[in-house]
């Protein structure tokens, strides 16, 4: 997914009006920036945006906002942006680790991972985004009965996000390890980029929702 040496990716990024700049001064005023008091759903590691853009333009009744770590990644969901305006999309470049700096507490109603790296390192357990470090920032962030959805179809990375939960204060309310085959769960289910990838070389895909435990 990274692309790496996009010339001018940074100014590019500086320069659009769909990405929010120095996002820790809005903390606590996301809604502020969209000028309504729809709920805020936010997408973290979207890469290029197709999950979190076709959201948006089926849900203008609510907010999305889109994380990337990457410049160059994030340039090509800005660009689709220019050909398709969305006015309930705004993205962010940062690193999900200082989330709680940009987010106030309870100020995100929904949660979404897809197709998270798998960091398969044991040491680089604390950088997977479904861990039960990344649990504990969007502990701080998330509305008290609010939803997080994770997808991917590292099973390996699914088993560790599952075991996480416990450890955290988490409790999954559906899962499944083959999400195109379960009817229920499938429901809706809007494509990522990685899941028509993967699942087109016949790989399942895992989903789990989540909540805080009582
Ligand atoms: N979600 C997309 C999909 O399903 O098609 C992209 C999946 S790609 C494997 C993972 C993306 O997450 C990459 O674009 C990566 O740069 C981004 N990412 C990984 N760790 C991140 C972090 N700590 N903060 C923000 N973005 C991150």
């Amino acid at each position: 997914m990274r692309l790496r040496n996009i010339n001018g990716s940074r100014e590019i990024i500086a320069d659009s009006p769909f990405v929010i700049h120095e996002p820790e001064q809005y903390k606590g005023k996301m809604k502020e920036l969209f000028q309504n008091q729809h709920p805020l759903h936010i997408e973290i590691g979207m890469g290029k945006g197709k999950f979190i853009m076709e959201l948006a333009s089926l849900h203008p009744e609510i907010n999305y906002i889109g994380i990337e770590k990457y410049s160059s990644v994030l340039l090509r969901a800005i660009q689709k942006m220019e050909q398709n305006e969305l006015p309930n999309l705004k993205f962010i470049r940062m690193d999900a680790e200082d989330i709680t700096n940009v987010f106030d507490e309870g100020e995100v109603d929904r949660i979404y991972l897809n197709f998270s790296d798998p960091w398969p390192k044991d040491r680089h357990a604390k950088r997977r985004l479904p861990s039960k470090e990344f649990l504990a920032r969007y502990d701080v962030i998330l509305i008290k009965e609010g939803k997080l959805e994770f997808k991917t179809d590292n099973k390996d990375l699914f088993d560790f996000a599952l075991e996480q939960l416990p450890l955290a204060g988490w409790e999954a309310e559906k899962v499944t390890f083959d999400l195109h085959h379960d009817e229920e769960m499938n429901q809706g289910n809007i494509m990522t980029e990685y899941e028509e990838r993967f699942s087109a070389l016949g790989n399942p895909i895992c989903k789990y929702i989540i909540h805080r435990s009582k």
